[in-house]
């Protein structure tokens, strides 16, 4: 028996997917066809502000078009908020997050105020804070006051002890040659498990999925290379199983600039309106000749 292989494609629907899109749903999938295993589409939709129906039913459009098949039925995130509060509820329990009743515009004048504390990270600079007494805190809860939950860097550390510095993941090759990369959460400072306005974030909500749905193969884009390091120690913290990464080189315009939201020419649904098949979008991914 070959060892399972599960890996999923994870959009968020606050667009229409582009060609980079396109390169890691056809990526992963292709790859859960070579390994004779299950493809999986889950649907990131957890920042309600952002997302659209009308981007959701796109997705499912332009990967059929592209010629996937996933798995039915289809993980929703924001039909399972109850669950990521349950893991939010594990790591309070466990001491590991606090309370963080700061605005952005706060916690920007706090690290100008102090920049050498903070250098940058993957998402911004890097910022450690701590929880209120619990007196303010109280105040602030009364008050209705809006919070999101932080991950303590420095709990994390003295919870876990030497395991902190041994936390490691595995990153693979296409052809399966793996590295083992020591994981450093710290890049993240205090990162943000749940947000004010959704009550969870990407990483706990990814993190928790993945582990749900039994994913062994996390296939995803460069961009989210560093995010693997955080999602180590959550899942260390959550005692869930680590997944194998394959981040991917990220697909460009013609003057090296990573595709967003802006080229709408690069969409699948511009390729498809202008008449290109779907072997066309393979062979601008360099996918095939
Ligand atoms: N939902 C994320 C995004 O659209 C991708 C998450 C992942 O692959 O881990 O950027």
């Amino acid at each position: 028996m070959p060892a399972p292989f599960v890996t999923r494609f994870a959009p968020s629907p606050t667009g229409l997917l582009h060609l980079g899109h396109a390169f890691s749903a056809i990526t992963a999938f292709d790859a859960a066809c070579a390994a004779g295993g299950r493809f999986i589409l889950r649907i990131e939709d957890i920042d309600r502000t952002r997302c659209r129906p009308e981007f959701d039913a796109a997705i499912f459009d332009d990967l059929a078009w592209l010629g996937l098949e996933w798995e039915e039925p289809v993980r929703r995130q924001s039909e399972h908020l109850k669950e990521y509060d349950d893991a939010l509820q594990a790591l309070i329990d466990k001491g590991l997050v606090y309370r963080c009743f700061k605005t952005r515009k706060e916690i920007a004048e706090e690290i100008t105020r102090a920049p050498h504390f903070a250098p940058a990270g993957p998402e911004g600079q890097q910022y450690i804070g701590a929880p209120l007494g619990l007196a303010d805190e109280r105040a602030m809860l009364d008050a209705g006051a809006p919070y999101a939950w932080r991950l303590s860097i420095k709990t994390a550390k003295a919870f876990l002890g030497t395991a902190y510095d041994a936390l490691s993941f595995t990153e693979e090759t296409p052809h399966g040659e793996r590295r083992m990369i020591k994981a450093t959460p710290e890049i993240f400072g205090d990162a943000i498990i749940a947000r004010k306005d959704s009550g969870t974030s990407y990483h706990l909500a990814s993190v928790y999925d993945d582990a749900l749905q039994g994913v062994t193969h996390v296939i995803r884009g460069q961009d989210l290379y560093h995010a693997a390091h955080l999602h180590r120690l959550l899942q260390r913290l959550l005692d869930l199983p680590a997944p194998v990464y394959r981040h991917h080189r990220l697909i460009t315009d013609n003057a090296g600039r990573r595709l967003a939201k802006r080229d709408k020419a690069a969409t699948l649904a511009a390729i498809r309106k202008a008449g290109d098949p779907p072997e066309e979008i393979r062979r601008r991914l360099g996918l095939i000749a």
